[in-house]
C-alpha cells in the first residue's frame, strides 16, 4: 500500500496520466468502502438492484433517450408499469376478486381521513396500538362516532390487546398491523365481526395475508414498497358508496379506482420502484420466502438482545415486530446509548437510533435486509458487551 503510494506521488510530479488510474485502483480496490447495513424505519433500505434499476431509468428509460421521469403518466411507456405493479400486488398478496389496487400520493396519513370518509357512516371501531393509531383515530373522530376498542396506551404501547369486544354495529375494526414507532406487530390478521381496515404501512409484503377479512388495506410505500411519495389501497369495491356522505374527488375511492389510479397524475417514478420491487419480492419466492426471511432475521437480533445484559428489547415477546425491533439500554447502562450508536455506526450498522418519541434503539430489519445485517449487528452488541464488561 505504501509503495503504491509512493509511485502515485511520484507519477503526481510528473503530471503522469496513471495518477488517475491508480487512484481509482487505490478508492476502489486497495480500500474498498465500508459495506453499510442500513436500519432506517422510512424511508428505509430496498433492494440494490431496485435501485439501481430506479437509477437506471431516471437516467434513460428503456434505452428510449429520455429519463422516465420526462415520461407522461398517460404515456404508452408508462401505461404497462402501472398495470403490472397492479396485477403483481394482487398476485402476490392473493387479492381476491371485487378488490381494487390504487397507486396514489399523499402517503398513509392521507388515507387516515380517506378511510372514514369513504367507510364511516356512523361508527366505526379502532385499536390504538401507538402514534400512527392514535393519529387514525383522531381524523376519524371528524367523521363520526369512534370507539376506542383498547388501547397498550397504559403500558408504552408495548403489547398488542387481545381482550377486547368489538361493537357489532361498527362500520368496521380499524387496526396497525405494524407499529413502526413501538415495535410491536400484529403478525396474524385479527378475527373480527365487522370488516377490518388495516394501515399496512410497515409490513406489507413480508407475509400473507387473508386480504377477504379487509374492507381496506392501506400504507404508505416508504418501507417494503418503494421510496417515499407514493401510498398503496388495496380496497373491497363492494363495501363502497354507503359512507352517505359527498365526498371530494380526490379522495374518493371510487374515482381514483375508476380512473384506475390516474384521476390525477400518480407518482411515476415511484411506481416504477415499486414495480421493480415487487418483481424482486416475486423472484425471491414471494410473501411466504418474505415471511421466512423475517422471522429468521428477527430471530437473530432478538435473540442476541436476551443474551446480552447491555441491552434489553421493549416490547413482549409475544408481539414483536419482525420489522421494528425495538430495544433499549439495560438498567445501569444507560449512559452508554450514544456510544453504542457510535461502536454500531463504525462498523457499518448505521440507523439503529429509536424514534425521537421513545428513544433508545430501533433496527428496522424489512424485506431489503439480508441475513448476514441482522447478524453483523448482533455480532457488533457482541462485541460492544466484551469491551465494557473488560
Ligand atoms: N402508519 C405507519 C404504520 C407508519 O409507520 C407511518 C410512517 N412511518 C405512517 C402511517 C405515516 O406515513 P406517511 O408519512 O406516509 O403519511
Amino acid at each position: 500500500m505504501i509503495i503504491v503510494l509512493r509511485i502515485n506521488e511520484f507519477l503526481l510530479r510528473l503530471g503522469c496520466i496513471p495518477y488517475i488510474f491508480l487512484n481509482f485502483a487505490l478508492d476502489n480496490e486497495f480500500c474498498p468502502p465500508m459495506k453499510k447495513y442500513n436500519f432506517n424505519a422510512g424511508p428505509s433500505m430496498l433492494p440494490r438492484e431496485v435501485v439501481e434499476k430506479t437509477a437506471q431509468a431516471v437516467l434513460d428509460y428503456d434505452g428510449m433517450g429520455l429519463s422516465l421521469m420526462e415520461l407522461s403518466h398517460r404515456s404508452a411507456e408508462f401505461k404497462p408499469i402501472l398495470d403490472e405493479a397492479r396485477l403483481l400486488l394482487k398476485e402476490l398478496l392473493d387479492v381476491p376478486a371485487g378488490y381494487e389496487v390504487l397507486f396514489l400520493g399523499g402517503g398513509a396519513s392521507m388515507h387516515f381521513c380517506m378511510v372514514p370518509f369513504n367507510f364511516l357512516r356512523s361508527k366505526a371501531a379502532y385499536l390504538n396500538t401507538g402514534t400512527w393509531s392514535t393519529k387514525a383515530i383522531k381524523e376519524a373522530r371528524l367523521f363520526g362516532e369512534v370507539v376506542e376498542v383498547a388501547s397498550s396506551a397504559d403500558k408504552a404501547f408495548s403489547y398488542i390487546p387481545k381482550d377486547f369486544e368489538v361493537p357489532a354495529d361498527a362500520d368496521y375494526l380499524h387496526v396497525t398491523s405494524n407499529n413502526t414507532i413501538y415495535g410491536t406487530q400484529m403478525r396474524h390478521d385479527p378475527d373480527s365481526p365487522v370488516p377490518l381496515v388495516a394501515d399496512m404501512s410497515s409490513d406489507i409484503l413480508s407475509r400473507p395475508v387473508d386480504v377477504s377479512k379487509y374492507n381496506c388495506i392501506y400504507g404508505g410505500a416508504q418501507k417494503n414498497l418503494a421510496q417515499s411519495g407514493l401510498s398503496f389501497a388495496i380496497v373491497k369495491e363492494s363495501a363502497l358508496g354507503r359512507a352517505g356522505r359527498a365526498i371530494p374527488s380526490i379522495l374518493d375511492y371510487g374515482v381514483h379506482i375508476a380512473n384506475g389510479s390516474m384521476f390525477n397524475t400518480p407518482p411515476t417514478l415511484p411506481i416504477y420502484t415499486a414495480l421493480c420491487n415487487l418483481r424482486w419480492v416475486r423472484e425471491q419466492g414471494g410473501v411466504v420466502e418474505m415471511a421466512r426471511r423475517a422471522e429468521e432475521r428477527a430471530a437473530v437480533v432478538y435473540d442476541e438482545i436476551e443474551r446480552n445484559s447491555l441491552f434489553m428489547a421493549t416490547a413482549v415477546e409475544e408481539d414483536r415486530s419482525y420489522m421494528n425491533i425495538d430495544f433499549v439500554m439495560a438498567p445501569g447502562y444507560e449512559e452508554l446509548e450514544a456510544p453504542f450508536v457510535s461502536f454500531a455506526s463504525e462498523r457499518g450498522v448505521v440507523a439503529i437510533k429509536g424514534h425521537r418519541s421513545v428513544g433508545g434503539f430501533r433496527a428496522s430489519c424489512y424485506n431489503a435486509m439480508p441475513l448476514e445485517g441482522a447478524k453483523v449487528l448482533a455480532a457488533c452488541m457482541r462485541e460492544f458487551e466484551k469491551n465494557v464488561k473488560k
